[in-house]
């Protein structure tokens, strides 16, 4: 009752209305995705990714490439020092300015989402099914760090600014458009220059991505180089981009490793990284078991489990009829997912970014003490396999506490909730977790107690929402402030990040 409220308002809250994500029930929206698709993944008559022929050909092309540079070393100092020259020209527009020109830049996504979908099929291996949703995810970033740009304005007042250095955005090749445009466009609201690195896997997807933010600078007659992707090698000439003098801070997505080096390289507080999960969803008898085992299969096997929020772990609370029911829905479910090539629409799941090797291939191939395949992988092609499921994984033992980073679910049994709980938190990780029950008590006691960034009830563990759900870990699954990317402090901490560390 809050006579107050407007139309698409909450309480008196302003709203924030979601992109839709395309109704694949209308005819005309499906073909228009469907020949994307086509344009990226069969150049010549032959499949894509997924398939026999590896990576696509050079599909069309309709924007220029001017955010785009590759460069060697000394290609890194002339990018770095045109985005520094740029980003003052950037940093000193009015915050109204810069949030119009996201808002347009939001425009501009939507406009090629067809392409973005495509790209992300052909390059990245993602189903139709799980683009989509990220282009959506991309344009709500725009539009909700241009608020964030508006409302920082308004607090610190006209004079702020960052402070001198540009933002260097690293971003990983599994939300190869949203991670890395969420994450440069907040910089770009709090009114920094950004140097984009896409992950080596996904340049072609960086590529469709920015060339539609270039478009919105252009069209404002904005400083284009305030924002470029510079395409290097990883090794020495990444090395030489990530310790430069010019770069006043990194937003990092990716492995704990890749983290850590960078700390190593970087002795200050101005990495800011998202990184690694060991992720379960705990289901108790009270569960609808039927919602339960849907959301496991979903959160376990989307992507073909290549999410850092992804489920590996199903904690099963209870007595043994609890447990051989939910055990045999839950091999039924996994051994009906169609397995393909991603730009097969029947695909469920689908390839793996590169052949299986290291901690994934022993979770495909070889089972521990105490464990048996509930469902057991097969490798259909090198980047193909069906998935699988390990049963009576150990509390301790190294599945447990293993990041993985594929089609693998391990599931541990417990006799209580509180020893689920446990079982949860003993990872070095706190990324996302879940809770399948019906019981408001056991709701309550676990939400107290576990420890991830992220806690889901009687929900999918993967897919967090732009403003709503905001997203980031805790534990060592983040480096630095630890403001969660889609939430109200991520703008402000790259504004204040070197004035004021230790900002929520
Ligand atoms: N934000 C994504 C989600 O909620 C996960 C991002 C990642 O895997 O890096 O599923």
């Amino acid at each position: 009752g809050d006579d107050d409220a407007t139309p698409g308002s909450v309480a008196g809250a302003v709203g924030f209305p979601h992109a839709p994500d395309t109704d694949l029930a209308v005819a005309a929206d499906r073909h228009l995705l469907r020949s994307a698709v086509r344009a990226w993944t069969v150049p010549d008559g032959s499949s894509g990714a997924g398939g026999a022929s590896g990576r696509p050909a050079a599909p069309p092309r309709p924007d220029p490439d001017h955010a785009v540079v590759v460069v060697d070393t000394r290609g890194v100092d002339a990018a770095v020092a045109r985005v520094a020259a740029a980003g003052r020209t950037w940093g000193a527009l009015d915050a109204a300015t810069r949030a119009g020109i996201l808002r347009r830049a939001a425009e501009e996504l939507a406009h090629r989402r067809a392409e973005l979908v495509g790209v992300m099929v052909a390059e990245a291996g993602k189903t139709v099914a799980e683009a989509d949703p990220e282009v959506s995810e991309a344009v709500d970033f725009a539009r909700y760090y241009a608020d964030r740009a508006l409302e920082l304005d308004s607090v610190r007042g006209a004079t702020h600014a960052p402070g001198p250095g540009i933002t260097l955005v690293t971003p990983p090749w599994n939300f190869p458009i949203s991670i890395p445009v969420g994450a440069a466009l907040a910089a770009l609201a709090a009114g920094t220059g950004v140097l984009v690195k896409p992950a080596p896997q996904t340049p072609r997807c960086a590529r469709v991505a920015f060339a539609a933010v270039h478009a919105a600078l252009d069209a404002a007659g904005a400083p284009l180089d305030a924002l470029l992707v510079a395409e290097c090698p990883e090794g020495d000439v990444g090395r030489h981009l990530a310790t430069h003098d010019g770069v006043a801070r990194v937003l990092l997505t990716g492995s704990i490793d890749t983290a850590r080096l960078f700390a190593t390289w970087r002795p200050d507080r101005d990495v800011l990284a998202e990184t690694s999960g060991k992720n379960a969803i705990v289901v108790t008898p009270s569960a609808d078991v039927d919602l339960a085992v849907a959301d496991v299969v979903r959160s376990a096997f989307g992507h073909a489990g290549q999410k850092c929020s992804a489920a590996s772990l199903l904690v099963l609370v209870g007595s043994a009829g609890f447990d051989d029911r939910l055990r045999r829905q839950l091999a039924d479910a996994v051994t009906s997912l169609p397995v393909g090539p991603a730009e097969d629409p029947r695909t469920v799941v689908g390839p793996l970014i590169d052949a299986p090797h290291g901690d994934l291939l022993r979770a495909l191939t070889t089972l521990d003490p105490g464990e048996e395949w509930l469902v057991q992988p097969r490798r259909l092609a090198d980047r193909l396999w069906t998935p699988g499921v390990r049963h009576g994984v150990v509390a301790g033992s190294w599945f447990h506490r293993t990041e993985c980073f594929g089609p693998v679910l391990g599931v541990v049994r417990v006799a209580t909730l509180d020893e689920a709980i446990a079982v949860q938190n003993a990872v070095p990780f706190g990324l996302t977790g879940g809770l399948h029950s019906l019981d408001e008590h056991e709701i309550e006691r676990w939400l107290g107690a576990v420890e991830v960034g992220n806690a889901y009830v009687n929900r999918t563990i993967t897919g967090a929402v732009v403003a709503r759900q905001p997203f980031g870990g805790w534990k060592q699954s983040v480096v630095g402030p630890g403001a969660k990317a889609g939430g109200p402090h991520y703008v402000a901490q790259i504004g204040s990040w070197s004035d004021a560390p230790g900002v929520p």
